[in-house]
């Protein structure tokens, strides 16, 4: 029997209860939705005692199945004021499923302005002071506690920007080697961890099992037929294991929808110097590791290791949209410098999309010039100082747009845009527009239908035949979010069917079902229809599904192109909860 692990921050208690009722069959993003759209009241505080930080493995954690580890965490948004999942990788994912835990649930808040530390092993659960962990980064705060926990254990913390409950907030959590490099990076989950006074989360895996299978020998079968699946096809096997996502710099720039100089401009010039093939090759001369997997058990391995010119250890391969923000958004060219305030971002614990962005915003206002590698350091240490400037920056692009009067600001529902221009790939437009999270490229991916051909071919710059697409993406995403799946099966899962079916064959032999692919999609439209109830009790409504206005009326070079999907075509993404 799976478990729900309730931590009470006012008392201080940790109680296990058995999963309720209704909240069976659903794991990661199902679940952490569910319960916040459940026990979470829409209005409240995002920093207040209201408020619930949830953290779930999906349904196929635990499991011998590849890729299958990615932990989802959900709350209400500070960032966006509605509802919020944000996966990671890591190892905590896989850690608490062996442990029977389907979710972890942070409630209420501490009298005091205190901090604290969760253990959660097999036998013993508890809530133990962490003040002398005040102040610290992520790196430091896990050095620090693997002095006292160990290195058999996994780490989940926070770093200052958590603790001053920014919006750009993350949550980190260690990869294998025990680097605070994975995050849930979007919506400021980190500022309501913050606010919970929870600096850190040890587990200790041991003595924990794989989880239970209904049917062994169907889901070993299934799970092979998977992992085949991921060998065969070129972007699992071959793309993202050599390239890393930053393999997307030269796709997307030869595209014309690379955001540039806050999306300005579709093409950067400087592309080449931070694409996915640049960064292959100053790994392998300075004899990093261009391919390493992120958990236990990821066959695809797209996250390599950055070192510096002395080969020595920078950060974990900066991903695309971190390499776009700090890049191409604010015209830098200069992998170094981005590799570094990769791991600025790691330590202070911020979203590295949206910190692109604001700095991006700032520089059009003139903060600092485009182009400016070292400007952009000096701003990225401003907010690890908690400076007034850092603070500002640290709030998220919207926030810094208000403060420095600038128009052109990329927010949906108060949350920046990733690395995809809505002029040039309008399906990923759409679902920038209507997903619940805000701006999330992750939450229905048409750039592969759009750009990369996979699964589909629907023409980028046409405004048909996008919302149906960003609609069933969508409903697959949830889905794909809810099995702890890391998302780039899915290149594997849309283009090969058999993927898609070993998918489903290890869901019902893990739990006994017998569902079908419809049924599939039925679950992701459920989750769908909880997030989008919360946001309208929340008091969101069909305007907040719209792209910023200058989207609409500022020609995108090279196309020359608007962003012309009808309001009334987004309207109808969510026709299917009509029904
Ligand atoms: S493919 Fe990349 S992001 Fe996904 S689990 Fe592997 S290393 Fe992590």
């Amino acid at each position: 029997m799976f478990k729900i692990l309730r931590v009470n921050m006012a008392d201080l208690s940790v109680k296990s209860e058995d999963l309720p009722e209704a909240y069976q069959g659903l794991g990661g993003r199902g679940l952490t939705s569910a319960i916040v759209s459940t026990e979470v009241e829409p209005t409240c505080s995002p920093i207040g005692p209201n408020n619930k930080l949830i953290f779930a493995p999906g349904l196929l954690g635990g499991t011998n199945c590849a890729n299958s580890g990615r932990i989802s965490v959900g709350g209400k948004s500070p960032l966006t004021e509605g509802i919020k999942e944000a996966n990671s990788g890591g190892q905590a994912g896989g850690y608490l499923a062996r442990l029977g835990i389907a979710a972890v649930v942070i409630e209420g808040m501490p009298a005091e302005e205190k901090l604290y530390k969760l253990f959660i092993g097999k036998d013993k659960c508890e809530l133990s002071p962490a003040d002398d962990l005040k102040g610290l980064g992520n790196y430091a705060t896990v050095d620090r506690l693997k002095g006292e926990f160990g290195e058999k254990v996994g780490f989940v913390s926070i770093g200052q920007a958590g603790e001053w409950k920014l919006v750009g907030a993350s949550i980190a959590f260690t990869d294998k080697e025990l680097r605070p490099t994975r995050h849930a990076g979007r919506g400021g989950l980190g500022a309501v961890m913050g606010s919970k006074g929870l600096k850190a989360i040890v587990i200790d895996p041991a003595g924990g099992e794989l989880a239970p299978l209904a049917d062994k020998e169907a889901f070993k079968a299934a799970s092979k037929r998977f992992a085949k699946a991921l060998q065969e096809h070129p972007v699992t096997s071959q793309g993202l294991p050599t390239y890393g996502t930053d393999i997307l710099i030269n796709v997307i720039n030869e595209a014309g929808g690379l955001p540039t100089r806050n999306f300005s401009s579709g093409r950067f010039e400087g592309a080449e110097k931070v694409s996915g093939e640049t960064l292959n090759k100053i790994t392998v001369e300075r004899k990093g590791n261009p391919t390493h997997g992120c958990m236990a058990g990821c066959i695809i391995k797209c996250s390599g290791i950055f070192v510096d010119e002395k080969g020595e250890y920078v950060s974990k391969w900066p991903e695309y949209e971190t390499v776009w923000a700090w890049g191409p958004n604010c015209g830098i060219d200069d992998l170094d410098a981005i590799a570094r305030i990769d791991r600025g971002c790691d330590d202070i614990g911020l979203d590295t999309i949206e910190m692109g962005n604001s700095v991006a915003v700032a520089m059009e206002a003139g903060i600092k010039e485009f182009g400016d590698a070292a400007g952009a350091e000096e701003m990225l240490g401003e907010i690890g100082k908690g400076t007034p400037l850092g603070r500002v920056l640290g709030s998220g692009a919207a926030v810094v747009g208000k403060t420095f009067g600038v128009r052109r600001v990329p927010v949906v529902k108060g949350q920046a845009l990733p690395a995809y221009d809505p002029r040039a790939v309008k399906g990923i437009g759409v679902t920038y527009a209507t997903s619940p999270m805000g701006a999330d490229h992750t939450a229905g991916y048409a750039v592969a239908q759009n750009i990369m051909k996979v699964g589909g071919d629907v023409d980028p710059l046409k405004p048909e035949g996008q919302a149906k697409l960003s609609s069933d993406l969508q409903a697959v995403t949830a889905v794909v979010d809810a099995t702890g799946l890391c998302l780039f099966v899915a290149f594997a899962a849309m283009d090969i069917e058999d993927a898609f079916n070993a998918i489903v064959d290890m869901v019902n032999a893990k739990y006994g079902l017998s569902l079908t692919g419809d049924d599939v999609t039925s679950l992701g439209q459920r989750i769908l229809g909880m997030e989008r109830d919360f946001n309208r009790r929340a008091g969101f409504t069909e305007a907040d599904d719209r792209l910023p206005e200058f989207f609409k009326f500022e020609k995108l070079p090279p196309h020359n192109q608007v962003f012309d999907v009808p309001d009334e075509e987004l309207d109808t993404v969510f026709n299917f909860l009509k029904k």
